[in-house]
């Protein structure tokens, strides 16, 4: 227990590197969070391990009340993937960098996270943390689940910060308040296979399919907003696969991706598409198939006084109010928004998922020093 005469010390850069030490490459865990459960045990927080299918996950929470600051993050990890200079689970320190696979993303951030709860006096409300171990994979063992359990219970969390690698070069310059959502969609036109002689005998699917793509691949979506770029829509494959030279295919399909901002529902996104499909579908006669799947909905943490104090706090340890951001990928920060207010603050992520991930050693410390800070900010002022 962290009180004021007995302060547990956590060393960050030790946690970091006991964790990737640990090959958690999603769905093995392959004891990541062991470790990561005694050290929180050792510091007075109750834990739950709940593994939901082949996912191993844990739930930590330290103090009973309200209000309730949740840490979520992951310790899996992507596959190693080729052309390491160093090994990816050595969590080597050379010239003051960590290397190591999940070194940014995002192993260092909860360590940091956990020195720095271990550093903060027994909070007059509750801190958890929230870690899953598929979080890189297909992410339905994992958050989803945690968080239905949570309900189950009828556990409330007030606030989320989740430690995903967010910022651009240093750890706190960019605070993410929400995301783009995201759908694939699959084309197949079917049209009548038949003789290039003779067209009139067949129905060629691929002209079909070009003025489809142009007309989908033309249309803006959006202009953005205050808070979101413009979405996009971007094709990804374009296959007929016909390698004969008189033939006039039955079938042509093409993949293309929405990114889109919170103007949108993936409904109203289906909706349009089918539209357009529908049209093209009547006026050539072709027949077209249209899926979808989608990764998530966008959302926005709206400004107010919870993205004021992590960005004032981050300020008072960096010198710098952080960029509120809405770009990149999905997290799973797209489920926890569902419960409760949450932004994501990390370490700068320009190595994650490639080949030598790194972060520099002085990093883990400086995020240490504002997770700490916003504990200590976030109990003094609750921002309800
Ligand atoms: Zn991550």
């Amino acid at each position: 227990m962290p009180t004021s005469d007995n302060k547990a010390e956590i060393d960050a850069l030790a946690l970091a590197q006991a964790l990737i030490r640990r090959p958690s490459v999603t769905p093995q865990d392959a004891g990541a969070l062991d470790i990561l459960e005694a050290v929180l045990k050792e510091l007075g927080f109750t834990t739950h391990r709940l593994p939901f299918g082949d996912i191993d996950n844990l739930y930590a929470r330290l103090g009973e009340g309200a209000p309730h600051f949740c840490f979520a993050g992951h310790t899996d990890v992507v596959p190693v993937g080729e052309g390491w200079n160093a090994d990816p689970f050595a969590a080597e320190v050379k010239d003051g960098m960590l290397y190591g696979r999940g070194a940014a993303d995002m192993k260092s951030a909860i360590a940091a996270f956990v020195a720095a709860a271990a550093r903060t006096p027994a909070p007059k409300g509750s801190v958890s943390l929230l870690i899953t171990g598929d979080e890189e994979g297909i992410a339905i063992n994992g958050t989803v689940k945690l968080l239905e359990w949570l309900k189950a219970r009828g556990e409330k969390i007030d606030h989320c910060v989740v430690g995903e690698p967010t910022s651009v070069s240093r750890a706190g310059d960019t605070l993410k308040i929400g995301r783009r959502g995201s759908i694939n969609f699959r084309l197949t036109v079917s049209g009548v296979q038949g003789h290039v002689g003779y067209p009139q005998k067949a129905k060629n699917p691929i002209p079909v399919l070009a003025e489809l793509v142009t007309q989908l691949a033309a249309h803006k979506l959006d202009k953005g907003n205050d808070h979101f770029d413009p979405s996009t829509l971007a094709f990804t494959t374009l296959d007929v696969g016909n390698p004969a030279t008189n033939v006039i295919p039955g079938e042509a399909r093409a993949g293309f991706n929405i990114r889109f901002n919170d103007k949108h529902t993936p409904e109203s996104l289906i909706n349009w598409v089918n539209d357009r499909v529908t049209q093209v579908a009547r006026q050539s006669g072709c027949t077209i198939a249209v899926t979808s799947q989608t990764s998530g909905a966008a959302f926005l943490t709206a400004p107010g006084k919870f993205t004021q104090l992590v960005s004032d706090t981050v300020a008072g340890i960096t010198g710098q109010a952080p960029f509120f951001s809405t770009s990149g990928g999905t997290s799973d920060a797209r489920f926890i928004k569902d419960i409760c207010p949450v932004v994501e603050l990390g370490l700068a992520g320009a190595t994650m998922h490639k080949a030598d991930e790194c972060v520099p050693v002085s990093e883990i410390a400086a995020l240490t020093d504002i997770y700490a800070a916003l504990l200590k900010a976030y109990f003094a002022k609750p921002p309800l």
